[in-house]
């Protein structure tokens, strides 16, 4: 693109001294080379010439130059966008200089990258140094392209994530509705049109609830999912001892835990800058995995330890389970996936959850398995904010 937009418009050198011979043969002379130039007559000119796009270059004068002048040039350039750096050609008297000249020049030259030419003013000399001074002018405007395209891919990326966010969010929060509502009537169907005899009937009826029940159970993870960014609660907000997350999630599921004699050691852990609620669901969905995730007759145990690494807390939570072949270490984060079979109650969002709610605590999780000896998530959270 941004070699296309230089073919259509090739900056244009942008000409000021007094119109005379030296004017006429410096256009003629990049005329003749190919190079477009724009002839200016007055300093209001030049400043209208360089704010154009396409301006290239400066070339001047040293007498089309006062303090005054020099203001104006001055304050044009100090306009530019931070990826201009227009170049200027300064044409000096031609070994006459006195102080007066000398600190005109100082002057213009303290405005950007700049260059002298001594007169008189050979063609040759004058072509070669608009040509690289262009060239480096065409540079600055690649660069110039690649920030727009950038900051236009960054725009279309901000508007696609905040539809998805919303989708997301409207989507499930919208959808469960009418979900309850096939729910209510099915049982009432059951209970008022379906004779209790009619097992065909019932049977079709159980098959819609429970239907009705996983869909039900989607739509509730993938709105905890949107929520993550959604919801300004979930952000982190608190410096804790992250036991306290721990303990929060093993209350939360104390039924399950002592039905299944799971057994949770925890060493001693680090205090963490966070969100309570939402580290305890990632820890919550890591001891339920391990529970689901278990060798049948073994009962589950779960360890976790902490370590610290170069700017961070590593916690490794590691259990006894079914583990799973490492090639899908990272497939398990990703929504909506399952290695297990359906009969394991899930709805393969938990992970993906989790590792949303590590990655805007500025974390990371990961897992390493091996299958028929277990899993171990690590989750790396900052120690810095701590
Ligand atoms: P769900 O448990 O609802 O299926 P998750 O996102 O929590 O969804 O997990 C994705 C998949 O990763 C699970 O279906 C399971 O196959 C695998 N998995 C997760 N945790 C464990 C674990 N501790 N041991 C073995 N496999 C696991």
């Amino acid at each position: 693109m941004s070699r296309e937009q230089n073919e259509r418009h090739p900056p244009a050198a942008v000409i000021w001294m007094p119109v005379g011979k030296d004017a006429m043969l410096a256009s003629t002379a990049l005329d003749r080379a190919g190079i477009v130039s724009k002839l200016c007559k007055t300093v209001a000119d030049v400043v209208a010439a360089t704010l154009e796009e396409d301006s290239g270059l400066l070339l001047l004068a040293e007498e089309a130059l006062t303090p005054a002048t020099i203001d104006q040039i001055q304050a044009v350039l100090s306009r530019q966008p931070a990826w201009s750096d227009l170049p200027i050609i300064l044409l000096t008297g031609g070994g006459t200089s006195t102080e007066r000249s000398l600190h005109k020049l100082r002057r213009m030259q303290a405005l950007g990258k700049s260059m002298l030419l001594e007169r008189p003013l050979r063609s040759v000399t004058l072509v070669a140094a608009v040509r690289s001074a262009l060239s480096s002018r065409a540079r600055q405007h690649e660069i110039r392209d690649y920030i727009r395209e950038l900051e236009q891919a960054q725009q279309r990326l901000a508007l696609a994530n905040s539809d998805l966010k919303q989708f997301a969010f409207a989507a499930s929060h919208d959808l469960r509705e009418p979900l309850r509502m096939v729910n209510i009537f099915t049982q009432m169907l059951l209970d008022r049109h379906i004779d209790k005899s009619n097992r065909d009937a019932q049977e079709l009826a159980v098959f819609i609830r429970t239907g009705v029940r996983r869909m039900d159970e989607l739509l509730h993870d993938l709105l905890s999912y949107s929520r993550i960014i959604h919801d300004e609660r979930t952000r982190p907000d608190n410096s804790f001892d992250l036991s306290l997350a721990i303990s929060d999630a093993m209350s939360s599921l104390m039924v399950e835990i002592e039905n299944t004699q799971t057994r949770i050691t925890v060493a001693s852990m680090p205090v963490v800058f966070g969100n309570r609620t939402q580290l305890s669901l990632v820890f919550q969905n890591l001891f339920s995995n391990s529970v689901k995730y278990s060798k049948p007759g073994v009962p589950p145990r779960v360890e976790i330890t902490a370590s610290e690494a170069a700017h961070e807390h590593i916690i490794r939570i590691t259990d006894n389970g079914i583990g799973f072949e490492q090639r899908y270490a990272e497939r398990i984060f990703e929504l909506f996936q399952r290695l297990s079979d359906n009969d394991v109650s899930g709805t393969g969002l938990g992970l993906s959850i989790s590792r949303r709610i590590v990655e805007q605590h500025g974390g990371r999780l990961w897992a390493e398995s091996e299958p028929g000896v277990g899993s171990t998530f690590l989750l790396a959270l900052p120690s810095s904010a701590a």
